[in-house]
């Protein structure tokens, strides 16, 4: 894939360079992107990303879904926003032996990562009464990235599965939300029904809501059929999207 010219803050695919990767938690590390190619990206932390990595097995470039954490790039005058050179921020969830988990884990700086996008445009509503947001570790980024984004006050309830309490990171934000950790402990991802379970059980507060669930298809699927079937959520407030998938088991 080469890298193409940039069309109004989207890039129909570029090359960007690893600057650091920093381990968050102890299943999570960022990536630091970095290069020139970055600034005109325009990109909004919770769009989506497609990145390519190698696989190991074929030896061929296979695509992935990551979510922007986090995007300075150049001011409209033409400085940096931080006086820091274009860079973008990916936080990957290392799971096991995937090709793009594998890359995360053995990247190092200098190392050059193909990416197109960003894509997405997901926001928080600004007139919803209120906001849930529920997603297993690889929805985490998205899901701080729309924390950040609600008003002070606003009325925001989290549901985040993870492994266990190192696992746990701050959300950050005005909002000051909600926020219900969810541990599925030994249990390996995919196999728990915390989310699920927690979702079942939660009262929704009163008023116009926005619901926002996304991680292991058939967990949020079965949490979307509960939301539209038995809670008769209006499927326009509701936002879920897979991430994932067990395969090969
Ligand atoms: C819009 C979107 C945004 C996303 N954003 C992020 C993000 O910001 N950070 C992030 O970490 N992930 C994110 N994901 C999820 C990520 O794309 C998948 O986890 C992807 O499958 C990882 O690719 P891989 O090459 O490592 O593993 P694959 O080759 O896809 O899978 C290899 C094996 O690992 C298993 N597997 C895949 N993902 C997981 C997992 N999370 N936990 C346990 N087992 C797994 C598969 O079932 C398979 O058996 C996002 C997905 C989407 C659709």
């Amino acid at each position: 894939m080469r890298p193409q010219a940039p069309a109004r803050g989207r890039l129909a695919g570029t090359v960007a360079t690893v600057a650091w990767t920093r381990r968050l938690t102890p299943r999570m590390t960022r990536v630091r992107l970095v290069g020139e190619s970055l600034a005109g990206l325009a990109a909004v932390p919770g769009q989506t990303l497609k990145i390519y990595v190698p696989d190991l097995v074929s030896g061929c470039p296979v695509s992935r879904d990551y979510t922007v954490r986090g995007y300075t790039g150049h001011d409209q005058t033409g400085h940096d926003d931080d006086g820091a050179e274009p860079h973008l921020d990916i936080d990957f969830v290392l799971h096991g032996a995937g090709p793009a988990a594998t890359w995360a884990r053995r990247v190092r700086p200098g190392e050059t990562l193909e990416l197109v996008g960003p894509s997405g445009r997901y926001r928080p509503d600004p007139h919803a009464d209120w906001h849930l947001f529920a997603g297993d570790e690889t929805a985490l980024p998205a899901i701080q990235a729309y924390a950040a984004m609600l008003p002070a006050g606003a009325c925001a309830l989290l549901y985040l599965e993870v492994a266990d309490a190192a696992e746990r990171q701050p959300i950050p934000g005005v909002a000051r939300p909600t926020v219900c950790w969810l541990h599925r402990g030994d249990r390996e991802p995919g196999t728990s029904t915390v989310l699920e379970d927690a979702l079942r059980a939660v009262r929704l507060p009163p008023g116009r809501g926005r619901i926002w669930v996304a991680g292991h298809a058939p967990t949020v699927r079965r949490i979307r059929a509960h939301l539209l079937d038995e809670c008769g959520i209006d499927r326009h407030a509701l936002y879920v999207r897979a991430f994932w998938e067990r395969r090969g088991r």
